[in-house]
């Protein structure tokens, strides 16, 4: 049976530290589905066909990797796609724990076995997340540094 991933998040935008996460499980999966959950009541900077554009570009050289959005629990996306593991990055300690329980979490909440791996960020990514990335674009910083090259505003 094919091995499939799921590797879930907001990607508003996409960074080298999510990229980071996704080159590296290439290796690990038969396929890597992007998922961008979608969330009625978050207010994204970036439009949905603009994160899956971004995205798509970002993967391009890699066979085994899609991008998709989904609505409602990431273990039904899961089960919708038939895969068996969500991929997940880790940074530091506050990111362990809060993952920590939704990987509880999903494993109470469904009939199916779907494991969650985590991988830890290379040095030098750590410290980038998307809504910092957001605050320097907002205010003219050199956010080139921290994302992949085709993502530009
Ligand atoms: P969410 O809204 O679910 O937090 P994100 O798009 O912020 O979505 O993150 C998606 C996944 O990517 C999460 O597992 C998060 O820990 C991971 N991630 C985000 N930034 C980094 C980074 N710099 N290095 C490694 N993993 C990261």
């Amino acid at each position: 049976m094919d091995r499939v991933a799921v590797f879930p998040g907001s990607f508003d935008p996409i960074t080298l530290g999510h990229l980071d996460i996704i080159e590296r499980a290439v290796p690990l999966f038969d396929k890597i589905i992007v998922a961008i959950g979608t969330n009625s009541s978050k207010n994204y900077m970036f439009s949905l066909e603009q994160r899956i554009k971004f995205i798509e570009d970002s993967v391009a050289k890699f066979e085994n990797v899609e991008v998709m959005a989904y609505k409602g629990l990431t273990v039904d996306f899961c089960d919708e796609v038939n895969a068996q593991f969500i991929l997940r990055g880790l940074r530091n300690p506050a990111d362990f724990e809060f993952e920590k329980a939704i990987a509880h979490t999903n494993r109470a909440i469904t009939n199916h076995n779907i494991e969650t791996i985590f991988l830890l960020t290379s040095s030098g990514k750590a410290y980038i997340s998307s809504s910092i990335v957001r605050d320097v674009m907002r205010n003219g910083g050199k956010y080139e540094i921290l994302v992949p090259d085709v993502v530009r505003i």
